[in-house]
């Protein structure tokens, strides 16, 4: 019998990927990460136009914390030897509504702030969005439980708002607690991070996840993404583990129904378990034999619908955010205030007015040289939607949305940005499909359907973090939703599993 020449092989550098790749090495295991690009990172990385680095992805990192207040992304990486620059984004967001009965609405950090400025906009609501805090932060303590092992009788019984409303959408809570519909709109903004309008959006989720970073902050790195990225890299090979670019998995080797290894370049590459940070789509059909692919797994991946996809446009400008009159790091912009009229509108290139514009320079000082800065325009769209553009359309296309974009936010916030534009980059639903290969380009792994959400995914977690014995998944396409701290606790949940299944098989062999 062929020996295993790795405990753990990794397939794809992305957040999760690398995140599982590390915990595994760090726990003393042998480790190859294989990549398919030149370099790591997949969603999370950055690259260089004239005198600008830009951020891919990031927008806001949840979960991770000031350095006296550590949170559980921030212990992560100080237990994997990283510490890291990082900088607290300035506010949560401003909110800015042009259509009918509209509103423009600037979020600062720390609940109270926020409690009081939707008073102020929306007098009466402050003790209904008080109580909406209260129910996060107790979702919030829940979901640490849930993750730690906890049974849903012991949460239920520590935090049984947890439990009352585990598969209630976020919308239907809010109108339960008395919200107004105007403050509601100005509080579910953020359903765009997961791809989910809130009246489909699990509560505890949305509810932890506005808590986040509302009283914890949100954070950027120094030097973008790809910052994080190497400091992964460079963990996992300083505990021993290799990682290669270049390097495509073409088949997960399968042998009596388990995984046990890999094809990379045409050689053979045998490990105790594989961990997937390529979705199960691309697995099942492409990675894996017909036959290997156990029924459960594959009727959960033909029931399961394809997230969205993103549109960006990079803007390097000659004038600094000063000059420019730039004071807020995301603005969100649409003409309605309806999540899931936004939602819907996502479908369509003609229609979707939902749009996101960072401004990095006002989180992340000197990212750009001095008189210049960084702003990042974020528009989501529904799988396949852009499969309608011709190839020969393809590029005028981009061009237009992207015109389209740029003057959405001059006319929404009065700030002119056109005539200070030294480079632009625009990346449609393809490019993505090029660098994270996903099908469509979709960014956020699969869609959260009402069966398919935190809750559905963390209680079969036993079942289908392992689809086939010795073969797990990390990352967006994992048990969590995207983001990088949910791709982040996948890949850490993940290896442990795995590595604990290694030892434990090492000593029933022994
Ligand atoms: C534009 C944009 C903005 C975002 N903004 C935010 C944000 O502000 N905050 C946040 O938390 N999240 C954000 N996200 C989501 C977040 O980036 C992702 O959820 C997360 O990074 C996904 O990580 P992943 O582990 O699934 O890996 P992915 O990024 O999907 O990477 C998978 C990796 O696997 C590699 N791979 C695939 N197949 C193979 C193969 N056969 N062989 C070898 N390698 C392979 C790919 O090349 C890639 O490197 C954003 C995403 C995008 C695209």
């Amino acid at each position: 019998m062929m020996a295993d020449q790795y405990d753990v092989i990794v397939v794809g550098a992305g957040n999760g990927g690398l995140l599982a790749a590390a915990t595994a090495a760090k726990l003393g295991k042998k480790v190859l990460v294989l990549e398919q690009h030149n370099l790591p990172g997949g969603a999370a990385s950055s690259f260089v136009r004239g005198r600008f680095e830009f951020e891919t992805a990031l927008h806001e990192l949840a979960a991770y914390g000031p350095k006296d207040n550590p949170q559980p992304v921030q212990q992560i990486f100080h237990w994997l030897g990283i510490d890291l620059e990082m900088h607290e984004i300035p506010g949560v967001y401003r909110y800015i509504i042009t259509g009918e009965d509209g509103f423009d609405i600037a979020l600062p950090n720390g609940r109270e702030a926020v409690i009081a400025a939707i008073e102020r906009a929306v007098p009466g609501s402050k003790a209904a969005v008080s109580t909406l805090f209260d129910y996060g932060e107790q979702c919030l303590a829940a979901i640490d439980m849930l993750q730690a092992g906890k049974s849903m009788a012991e949460i239920g019984q520590a935090y049984p708002v947890f439990v009352k409303y585990a598969t209630r959408s976020y919308q239907e809570v809010m109108t339960e607690l008395g919200i107004p519909k105007k403050a509601q709109q100005m509080l579910d903004a953020y359903w765009c991070y997961i791809g989910i309008p809130s009246d489909e959006f699990e509560f505890p989720y949305f509810a932890e996840m506005l808590v986040t970073y509302v009283e914890h902050g949100a954070y950027a790195p120094q030097k973008r993404s790809h910052q994080l990225t190497s400091a992964l890299v460079k963990s996992i090979q300083e505990h021993g583990g290799k990682v290669w670019f270049n390097a495509e998995v073409e088949q997960i080797l399968t042998k009596a129904g388990r995984a046990t290894g890999v094809r990379v370049g045409g050689q053979e590459i045998r490990a105790k378990a594989v961990i997937s940070n390529a979705l199960p789509t691309t697995v099942f059909g492409k990675l894996l034999t017909e036959e290997a692919v156990p029924a459960r797994a594959r009727q959960l991946e033909n029931a399961r619908q394809r997230g969205t996809s993103g549109f960006l446009v990079y803007l390097g400008l000659n004038k600094s955010a000063e000059e420019l009159g730039i004071k807020d790091y995301s603005v969100f912009i649409s003409s309605t205030g309806d999540s899931r009229e936004q939602f819907e509108r996502q479908k369509t290139i003609a229609d979707n007015d939902f749009m996101i514009m960072n401004c990095l320079n006002l989180a992340v000082p000197n990212c750009s040289p001095a008189g210049t800065a960084i702003l990042y325009a974020t528009q989501l769209y529904a799988d396949g939607t852009w499969d309608q553009v011709q190839p020969g359309d393809y590029q005028a296309m981009k061009e237009e949305i992207a015109r389209r974009v740029i003057n959405e936010y001059e006319a929404a916030t009065g700030i002119t940005i056109h005539d200070a534009i030294e480079e632009i980059e625009i990346a449609a639903p393809a490019t993505f499909a090029r660098y994270m290969h996903t099908p469509n380009g979709d960014i956020y792994g699969y869609y959260g359907a009402p069966w398919d959400q935190t809750m559905g995914r963390l209680t079969t977690l036993g079942q289908d973090a392992q689809p086939l014995p010795h073969l797990f998944f990390c990352g967006g396409g994992s048990y969590m939703m995207d983001g990088y701290s949910s791709a982040y606790f996948s890949g850490y949940t993940v290896a442990k599993l795995a590595c604990a299944q290694i030892d434990k098989e090492g000593e029933s062999n022994d």
